[in-house]
């Protein structure tokens, strides 16, 4: 008889190897069409450098965990919510910008985008953040690409909000949850962009105007036309880019890019508008 009980790293170094041999198979190829992440995550910059240099951006244990989180929360909520098809692919008239859609829900015989996305992090978003922008963003680049009018974005915050407190001399950080702050929760939205309104053209020239910029820096194999960020959203995503030293030391940027990166975008109008009402 034998009774035994240890700790067991098997499932973990399984879970974070398979993650990363599937990012791996995921990673589109410098010959690869533009695909709508490339122009809507954060990063466009950073988007090129994974082509390039995909070994760099290698997958911790964090990554591999919210990435394992964000399948089973689609997978969950595509069968709670009985969508009717996912991961749909769509491109533009061009073919060459390709994306796919999480979901499509049919209403009132009309197919619609959902969106789903899902965040641990501690300060929800109002309808300025950079963040929901860049969710906005997909779900109107979709809309456009699909030729669809209606869409829903599903955020799931896995936590409460709370706000930063101090660094304590040890280097703790400590975060205080307020009564008033709000819960761990599903938030969903929903846009609405008509076939023939003046914002569809507008967020079609953006999107095209987007994929050629990344495209010829594809094909120059140069990055310096594509913008760095700026502004909070410098201080929030480089100091964490793995590319951060290939981006800021070593590739320059042209005075184009920073005026594509300086121009008020047809979103920011907006969402600007929307907050103002
Ligand atoms: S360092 Fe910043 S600007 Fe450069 S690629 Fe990374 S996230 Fe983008």
């Amino acid at each position: 008889m034998v009774f035994s009980i240890r700790k067991d790293e098997t499932f973990n170094e399984k879970l974070q190897h398979n993650l990363t041999e599937r990012f791996k198979r995921n990673r589109r190829s410098m010959n690869e069409a533009v695909h709508v992440s490339d122009i809507t995550s954060g990063c466009i910059r950073k988007a090129w450098f994974r082509r390039k240099y995909p070994d760099d951006d290698t997958i911790d244990i964090n990554t591999a965990l919210h990435f394992l989180r964000g399948i089973a929360y689609q997978y969950a909520l595509t069968l709670l919510l009985e969508l009717d098809s996912t991961e749909i692919p769509v491109e533009s008239k061009d073919n060459e910008l390709v994306g796919h859609i999480d979901a499509i829900i049919v209403e009132a015989g009309k197919e619609c985008v959902v969106e789903m996305k899902s965040t641990n992090t501690i300060a929800h978003f109002d309808i300025n953040h950079t963040t929901f922008k860049e969710y906005l963003r997909q779900a109107l680049y979709y809309l456009v690409l699909s030729g669809l009018e209606k869409a829903y974005i599903i955020i799931k915050y896995e936590q409460q909000e709370q706000r930063f407190y101090k660094t304590d001399k040890h280097g703790s950080k400590h975060y205080i949850r307020e009564r008033s702050q709000r819960p761990a929760r599903l938030e969903t939205w929903e846009i609405v962009l008509s076939k023939d309104s003046i914002e569809r053209q507008k967020i079609e020239a953006e999107m095209m105007e987007a994929k050629v910029l990344f495209l010829e820096s594809l094909q120059s194999d140069n990055v310096a036309k594509l913008p760095r960020l700026t502004g909070p959203a410098r201080y929030i995503k480089c100091r964490s880019c793995p590319y951060y030293d290939k981006c800021f030391n070593k590739s320059e940027q042209d005075q184009s890019a920073i005026e594509y990166a300086s121009k008020v975008g047809i979103l920011d109008q907006l969402t600007l508008d929307l907050s103002a009402d």
